[in-house]
């Protein structure tokens, strides 16, 4: 056994004493990053003040621009010769910022990742394929690693090349996929196209960008299989952080490596369970790079509710991040509300676009949407019914009007990795 499976189930009593324990290393550990013993004399705050896990709090927070500043090496707590890998993250905001990992630290995570994957049920016998890239992105190595320590069989396909990707599911018996829920769906139309059903197909690890419950049911009922959610971010190793159980409400967040806060974004106020806000996360078990209270940027909540489980306790599925939320005529909109409200209506497709412009210093949103093949008649008076159709339902949901431009099916982009579906082309000419 990799990792010694009591901790999933500790009490609260003596998850605390390990968690303060872990927490006072990690204090002294970051004292060898020159900005974090700067931040420290800043805040006239000596390590050996972290005494219990209330005085977590008088730590400042850790944001990716800090990150960004110590780029690429900055944030390294041991010579560069220990380190045994980088990483980076995809830099879907910005400039990416570099990860290191140790030995020790790819041991820990693939044990990690190995929990998670024991924990729905995945082990010898499962055929896996990882569809995800394969580079610095962590979401490939990551999960390479781990599924092969809890005993998977791997298949290291990456991505692109859906129809190659199809046939390998259906030659190799792949019994369990990962990769983005977007590409999950690319492939299910793929397969659709060419005729095909996988049926050896029985359990989808689907992460790496929000994904809502009406595109769960999408990708179950088109791909036949059982779909888990699977939370990570580079700074905190990679996939591998939170993931659900087979009770699919609310991802296990493992208590036992990472300390999690959720904050006002704005004010930086801890919030009680069941409040959303922004996740801060401490780390517990990195050696090349620890880090404290990282604010992740991704918004969440800690969930109230204990689990059948009895595991350790939930986040709820992330809705999506800071950054993401689009700020349209004073109303906050986010792209996986726009998802889930097209996945909802038959006369479009799954694949959309999402432009943002400034006209006479009023916000306007674009939404360009596929039809779906069987509504696609070709006659005008269908597509101005389908097209007031999506925008009253759109401004039900959004509470906002926006523009719908209905296209052909088959003509937006498909993402093998995260998908970049909004164009806020506002900075441009205010
Ligand atoms: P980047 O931050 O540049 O995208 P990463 O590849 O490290 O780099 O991606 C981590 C981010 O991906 C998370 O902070 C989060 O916003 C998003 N993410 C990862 N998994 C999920 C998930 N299951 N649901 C929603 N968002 C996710
Ligand atoms: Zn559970």
């Amino acid at each position: 056994m990799f990792w010694n499976k009591s901790v999933e189930t500790m009490g609260p009593a003596e998850l605390a004493s390990h968690q303060l324990k872990k927490l006072k290393e990690t204090v002294q550990q970051v004292q060898k990053i020159p900005f974090y013993r700067t931040r420290f004399e800043e805040a006239g705050l000596r390590p050996e003040a972290i005494r219990s896990l209330d005085d977590l709090q008088k730590i400042p927070f850790t944001r990716k621009q800090d990150l960004r500043e110590g780029y690429p090496f900055g944030f390294l707590a041991v010579p560069l010769s220990k380190v045994v890998r980088i990483h980076a993250t995809s830099g879907t905001t910005g400039k990416p910022t570099v990860v290191g990992y140790t030995r020790n630290d790819l041991e820990t995570w693939s044990d990690l990742i190995a929990r998670n994957l024991t924990m729905i049920g995945l082990g010898e016998g499962d055929v896996f394929q990882n569809s995800v890239n394969y580079g610095l992105f962590t979401g490939g190595l990551g999960l390479h690693a781990g599924a092969e320590k809890a005993g998977l069989t791997v298949v290291p396909a990456g991505t692109g090349n859906t129809r190659r990707q199809i046939e390998m599911i259906q030659d190799f018996g792949v019994t369990a996929i990962h990769c983005t829920p977007g590409y999950a769906l690319h492939i299910a139309e793929v397969a659709e196209e060419m005729g095909v059903t996988l049926d050896s197909l029985r359990t989808g690890i689907f992460g790496a960008e929000p994904w809502s419950e009406t595109m769960r049911r999408e990708l179950e009922n088109r791909l036949g299989l059982s779909a888990f959610d699977s939370y990570g971010m580079s700074e905190l190793f990679g996939p591998g952080v939170a993931f659900e159980c087979p009770e699919k409400d609310g991802l296990h967040i493992w208590h036992d490596s990472y300390i999690v806060e959720i904050i006002d974004p704005n004010t930086g106020e801890v919030l009680g369970p069941e409040e959303r806000g922004e996740m801060v996360v401490t780390p517990l078990v990195k050696e090349a790079m620890p880090m404290l209270r990282y604010r992740t940027g991704d918004i969440t909540m800690l969930m109230d509710n204990g689990c059948i489980c009895g595991r350790m306790q939930k986040i709820a599925r992330l809705t999506g991040r800071t950054d993401d939320m689009l700020i349209i005529r004073g109303i906050n909109v986010f792209p996986s509300q726009i998802e889930d409200v097209l996945l909802k209506l038959p006369e479009v497709g799954d694949q959309f676009m999402v432009y943002v412009d400034r006209k006479n210093h009023l916000d306007e949103m674009t939404i360009e949407v596929e039809m779906s093949r069987e509504f696609f008649s070709g006659e005008l008076q269908d597509l101005a019914r389908i097209q007031k159709k999506v925008g009253g339902v759109l401004r039900d949901t959004l509470e906002l009007r926006t523009t719908v431009r209905l296209v052909e099916p088959g003509s937006l982009p498909r993402f093998e990795g995260k998908a970049k579906r909004v164009i806020d082309r506002r900075g441009a000419l205010v």
